[in-house]
């Protein structure tokens, strides 16, 4: 039975730097007040306790799910909260020891005991939090979530309650594989992103997704600006130094402009010199990346540990293939690479908990490429086709972040996967769909298996890999 997964639900405004460790515990302390609100029990709590489980918990302090899950549970949205608020609230909970739950009611909260990092995994997901309200009459009422990739959160019973019921998909054109999305094309006449289009149609009006698409843009445009623009250490203790300034400065010279959009507009007018052109491409990788290190404002695509493929290549269009390109060629690559990724989230996983880095920069890749080769011309089979070279060549990819923080591979990894994807598509272009041998449904399904197979110490624990190679202080 088809799930309904809008390109809204796979690119998402949120906080650096984890989508399944930072948005999704932020988005789940949000669900928790808002049942505590639902049962009237808002105003009786007298103190919250947090249990982090698994993978959130062996990894959480690097990925700031600590600070988010307080952030959450003080009221604030993470697609609108001002970055530059985040440090003091913060600051204002530990020195008080007290939070204000959702933004009405101070309690006393203690924050090195009320949140708990329990090493066991719970049986349903790797990334599981139990959140606990002790109420003035001395009762409790319990919440378990789990967070299962690009800031998706789920309640265990909810899951199983929609396989019994069986809840239908109102798209016109339900996708669960990318054969089905083929026959679409193939049936209407249309491409994909115009397939996606009429989906979307189904949720929202035309003038809304148009205004989502655009504002979605303007955020990874404004996150690609910052990272540019931004020198320093990243935080965290590994002192990874911020490399997209000194790149883009190389780069751009001396230019005038004083936006995002004249930023962008400077760029086109740069003579690119072909052996310049990896370099701005990583350079954009990089910049989302060290924004999103940093506990920036960046769009999950489909993570946030992924978030600067898709940003790249779009920028590789813009300012590389097409100077003429525009909003319409924007929101055509954004509807492409949501579809992609919403193909790998119901067929396998987008979680690195679950299946390492190719659900990651694997997914990222894929759902790039194949956005990057509708732009340039490819048929709907080129199209798939480019998200499943991509893939391919992504397959097995462990996640081993050194100190949990997704710094170190996690940065210049984007970069690889924004090359691999203009790579994949440029293949794709160049092959009759005829001779393809491995159609995507069949890697989305190796990815899966893969993902299954994957040892359990390469799935965003930390505890193989570079992550155990090479420790903090080595760095
Ligand atoms: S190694 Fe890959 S999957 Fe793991 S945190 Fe880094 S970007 Fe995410």
């Amino acid at each position: 039975m088809e799930e309904c997964i809008s390109v809204f639900d796979m690119l998402k405004i949120g906080v650096g730097p984890s989508s399944s460790h930072t948005l999704g515990p932020w988005r789940a302390a949000e669900r928790f007040l808002g049942e505590l609100r639902n049962e009237l029990l808002l105003h009786a709590v007298t103190r919250v306790k947090i249990d982090l489980y698994g993978s959130l918990s062996l990894t959480g302090k690097g990925h700031a799910t600590d600070l988010a899950v307080m952030l959450g549970l003080s009221g604030q949205d993470p697609e609108y909260i001002p970055i530059e608020n985040i440090a003091a609230i913060i600051k204002s909970i530990e020195s008080k020891n007290e939070i204000n739950l959702a933004n009405e009611k101070p309690i006393p909260f203690y924050f090195l005991q009320d949140i708990i990092f329990n090493k066991n995994f719970l049986p349903f997901h790797a990334n599981g939090m139990t959140f606990t309200a002790f109420m003035n009459d001395d009762s409790e009422y319990i919440s378990t979530f789990y967070s299962i990739g690009g800031g998706f959160v789920v309640k265990e019973e909810r899951i199983n309650a929609k396989k019994k019921i069986q809840i239908k998909c109102a798209f016109p054109y339900p996708t669960d594989k990318a054969s089905e999305l083929l026959a679409y094309c193939k049936n209407e006449n249309k491409s994909i992103s115009e397939i996606v289009f009429e989906n979307e149609k189904s949720m929202r009006t035309e003038a809304v997704i148009d205004h989502e698409l655009i504002r979605i843009w303007h955020t990874m445009l404004e996150c690609m600006y910052i990272g540019c623009h931004s020198e320093g250490i990243l935080p965290g203790g590994l002192n990874v130094r911020r490399r997209a300034f000194d790149m883009h400065q190389n780069l751009i010279g001396l230019a005038n402009y004083n936006s995002p959009q004249s930023w962008l507009e400077e760029i086109r007018k740069t003579e690119v010199k072909f052996r310049q052109i990896l370099k701005w491409v990583s350079c954009f990788a990089l910049a989302v990346n060290e924004v999103n290190a940093a506990l920036g404002r960046v769009v999950t695509a489909p993570t946030n540990g992924s978030a600067g493929v898709i940003p790249a290549v779009l920028m590789y269009y813009l300012v590389i293939e097409n100077h003429q390109a525009g909003e319409k060629q924007i929101k055509q690559f954004l509807m492409v690479a949501g579809e992609i990724g919403s193909i790998f989230k119901k067929g396998s996983t987008i979680s690195a908990a679950m299946g390492g880095c190719q659900a990651e920069i694997g997914v990222s890749s894929s759902m790039a490429a194949a956005a990057l080769c509708e732009l340039m011309g490819g048929t709907p089979e080129q199209v798939l086709m480019a998200a499943e070279i991509a893939m391919e060549h992504h397959l097995g990819l462990t996640c081993d972040p050194i100190g949990g923080l997704v710094q170190i591979p996690c940065i210049e990894r984007n970069t690889m996967g924004a090359i691999k994807a203009i790579n994949a598509a440029e293949l794709a272009l160049a092959t009759d769909p005829e001779n393809a041998k491995v159609p995507l449904d069949k890697v989305v399904e190796t990815m899966w298996q893969t993902a299954k197979d994957m040892n359990n110490k390469y799935k965003e624990t930390s505890e193989g890999g570079l992550a155990i190679a090479v420790n903090m202080a080595d760095c």
